[in-house]
């Protein structure tokens, strides 16, 4: 069976080529191909996430672009809370989750030839895409909203990319990229359209799996904006449980700003995903007032038995220090997370139960 096709929301099928980023209706999604976890072979290759190889879309094994990410630690959030383990995706090479996606991204479109990719982003998902790009020796284009910080610029183009300011709002910037992208039939290497990016989240899935000695967890609690994580860690749970590893699937909590929570209103009120306002939060990363996704990713969470929950705005900081005070130096986005945990852990995990959460992004960053 070939890795890696593309389909549309009838599931008519696309070979993926270097200039279509969409089909006529909807998002591309990739068609689900047979996986499977060798555990004795799995075992004896490095500790990143590459090891899943029969679980990724990739026919060689031949890989000249990774940088030895994942398998990041699993650890308790501390000696009093055993069954609250935090996954350290902080560590990852350029200091977020961003790069498991970026690393399959980027090696895709290495082996499609290209030689230019655009993404629009202002934070990690454009820092990750940029580095990996650097390593395939591909051109990189990133658009960014001119509002956007310089130290976070400064990341971006220490990589070699190069950096498109653009007037206006976030949305107003995927507009740009988007035009970019048909006007100059570049490949467009976007973490929310791109549907390889999640070929690479879903790989926190296997590690949690691998990390707690082949078992899943009863919650996985993670931050979603455009849900690129939480959508891999869904396609992930999905194909352990295909391959016959796991008879149960782990509730998926998403977490959302308070003060821009499209996917959880939707969730609550039974009505589809619509834009929301951005009242502004020191959540950044997770603000996205108009998902994509929003569909999958409310279809996701209540497959799983899940839930949405949203951050206090005024816990996060306090969530932040309370992390640090624990060793952990993260973004307001990833104390987001913790925050909305405080806030809400009564209506999401029993004591007894095993819950995973994320730590998605450095605090070295701000
Ligand atoms: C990208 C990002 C998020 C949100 O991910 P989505 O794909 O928008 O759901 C959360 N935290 C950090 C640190 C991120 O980089």
């Amino acid at each position: 069976m070939v890795k890696g096709v593309f389909v549309d929301q009838w599931n008519n099928e696309y070979i993926p080529n270097r200039v279509d980023w969409r089909p006529e209706e909807g998002l591309f999604r990739v068609k689900p191909y047979s996986v499977n976890f060798p555990m004795s072979q799995i075992k004896e290759r490095q500790a990143t996430m590459w090891r899943y190889q029969e679980a990724l879309p990739f026919e060689t094994t031949d890989n000249t672009i990774t940088m030895g990410e994942g398998m990041t630690p699993l650890v308790p959030l501390d000696a009093d809370h055993p069954n609250l383990l935090m996954k350290m995706d902080y560590l990852m090479p350029t200091g977020s989750f961003k790069d498991r996606g970026a690393a399959v991204l980027i090696a895709k479109a290495k082996e499609l030839g290209v030689s230019s990719v655009i993404a629009d982003s202002s934070g990690n998902a454009g820092t990750a895409i940029a580095a990996y790009s650097a390593r395939a020796g591909i051109n990189c284009h990133i658009y960014a909203p001119a509002s956007t910080s310089e130290k976070k610029l400064a990341q971006i183009e220490a990589h070699g990319a190069h950096i498109h300011k653009i007037p206006g709002s976030r949305e107003d910037t995927a507009e740009a990229a988007k035009q970019a992208v048909e006007k100059e039939n570049l490949y467009y290497a976007s973490h929310v359209y791109n549907p390889f990016f999640y070929e690479g989240t879903k790989t926190f899935a296997f590690e949690v799996w691998e990390q707690l000695g082949e078992q899943v967890p009863d919650a996985l609690i993670l931050p979603v904006g455009n849900g690129t994580l939480l959508l891999g860690a869904y396609i992930g749970v999905q194909n352990l449980k295909e391959a016959g590893v796991i008879n149960r699937i782990p509730r998926i909590i998403g977490v959302q700003s308070e003060a821009c929570a499209p996917i959880a209103r939707a969730f609550a009120s039974g009505e589809p995903v619509s834009p929301a306002e951005n009242r502004g939060t020191l959540a950044e990363g997770i603000a996205i007032a108009d998902p994509m996704r929003g569909k999958e990713i409310l279809e996701a969470v209540k497959d799983t038995k899940g839930t949405i929950v949203t951050a206090p705005e005024d816990g996060i900081k306090s969530a932040g220090q309370e992390l640090a005070g624990k060793g952990f130096y993260v973004e307001p986005t990833t104390a987001a997370t913790y925050a909305a945990y405080q806030q809400h852990k009564a209506e999401i995990v029993h004591p007894d139960e095993k819950a995973v959460m994320v730590l998605c992004g450095s605090g070295l960053k701000k």
